[in-house]
């Protein structure tokens, strides 16, 4: 098995010498276990923000879609597809028993038709249920409500504002360059988009939602995000749901005023952890795939090739360069 061993804790942005690519001879299968062959590796943000909870020395986080090659374990026959949570490496032997925290190790993909496997990492998988819960069970979005998501052109981002769009509300997507902004609107069905390196975000946030903002879906944190705050009606929800905008930096978060917009506006703030509806994970799954076949949610990929490139992939999605999931072909 080739892995990327974690060699030294990040800092600032992770750098190719962090990481070290080595051979494993794996062990025979004992009862219980199987043997799993990765097709498509995840990189996602949570990753450089969890990374200080990573001990050095050992294969770097993630999830996987693989292929059960052989296996001495019923309840993952070989020749099924699993999402696996055995980070950078191309195979594992897995015993397939839920991590500490009650995560599944593994889950078999349930049946998904047509649709690439690839998806389990993404629209079907962990950002599409982050999008659906986390938007709909936080931000309660009611019919011509305005909605604003930043990080709207990523994986978690671009399905929240098709998702607003689905229950009658108007969607505006911040994000990093006027080609993302093309995909939302002419594609995706965004009724607005601000680029949030080049605009002038309250005159834009002025001109797109006149009535101010119902709800606020939170991918960024930071200042970009207490100046949205500014914007919200009384009794508006905002789900923080990530803080990329500061995963990168060396020095501690620079204090950003919520205290004013949250009394004055009355908002209701509240962070989530996906996990938080494992009991629902299929039935999530089970919502997008609906949604994609009625041609309501649409999705894109940003395909690495090479397993070798999986870093290149982590720090390219880190600075924007995908659109739609980043993941890695195998
Ligand atoms: P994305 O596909 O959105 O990729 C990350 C994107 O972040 C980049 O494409 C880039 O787009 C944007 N970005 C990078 N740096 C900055 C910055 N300084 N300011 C603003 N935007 C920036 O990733 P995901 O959809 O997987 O994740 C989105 C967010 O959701 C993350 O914060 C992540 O941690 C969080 N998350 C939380 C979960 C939970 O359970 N709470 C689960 C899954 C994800 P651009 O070109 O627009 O800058």
């Amino acid at each position: 098995a080739k892995a990327f061993i974690f060699r030294n804790q990040f800092e600032g942005f992770p750098k190719e010498s962090d990481f070290q690519l080595t051979n494993e001879q794996l062990p025979s299968l004992k009862e219980g276990e199987f043997l799993a062959e990765a097709e498509y590796l995840s990189v996602d943000p949570y990753m450089r923000a969890y990374a200080p909870r990573v001990k050095t020395g050992k294969t770097f986080m993630g999830s996987q879609v693989a292929k059960i090659l052989e296996s001495k374990n019923p309840k993952f026959p070989a020749g099924r597809h699993i999402v696996g949570e055995f980070g950078w490496r191309t195979h594992t032997v897995s015993n397939g028993k839920p991590l500490s925290t009650g995560v599944p190790t593994a889950w078999l993909i349930p049946d998904i038709g047509d649709l690439p496997k690839s998806l389990a990492l993404g629209v079907l998988g962990m950002p599409g249920n982050t999008a659906l819960f986390g938007f709909l069970e936080i931000c309660l979005p009611q019919p011509g409500e305005t909605v604003l998501v930043t990080g709207a052109a990523g994986a978690v981002g671009s399905l929240v504002g098709q998702i607003a769009k689905i229950k009658g509300c108007k969607a505006i997507g911040v994000a990093g360059s006027d080609e993302k902004g093309k995909w939302l609107v002419n594609e995706l069905g965004f009724d607005h988009f601000i680029n949030y390196k080049s605009d002038d975000l309250r005159k834009k946030i002025k001109e797109y939602a006149p009535h101010g903002i119902d709800c606020y879906f939170d991918n960024v944190g930071g200042e970009i995000s207490s100046t949205i705050m500014l914007y919200m009606n009384t009794f508006g929800r905002i789900s923080v749901c990530g803080a990329i905008s500061g995963y990168n930096e060396t020095k501690p978060p620079k204090a950003t005023l919520v205290q004013y917009p949250l009394t004055f506006n009355q908002l209701r703030m509240e962070g989530f952890i996906v996990h938080r509806w494992l009991d629902r994970w299929f039935e999530g799954i089970e919502q997008n795939k609906k949604w994609i076949e009625e041609g309501k949610l649409k999705y894109r990929e940003s395909v690495t090739e090479g397993f070798e490139n999986t870093f290149t992939a982590f720090v390219d999605m880190l600075r924007g360069g995908n659109v739609g999931k980043a993941i890695v072909k195998i």
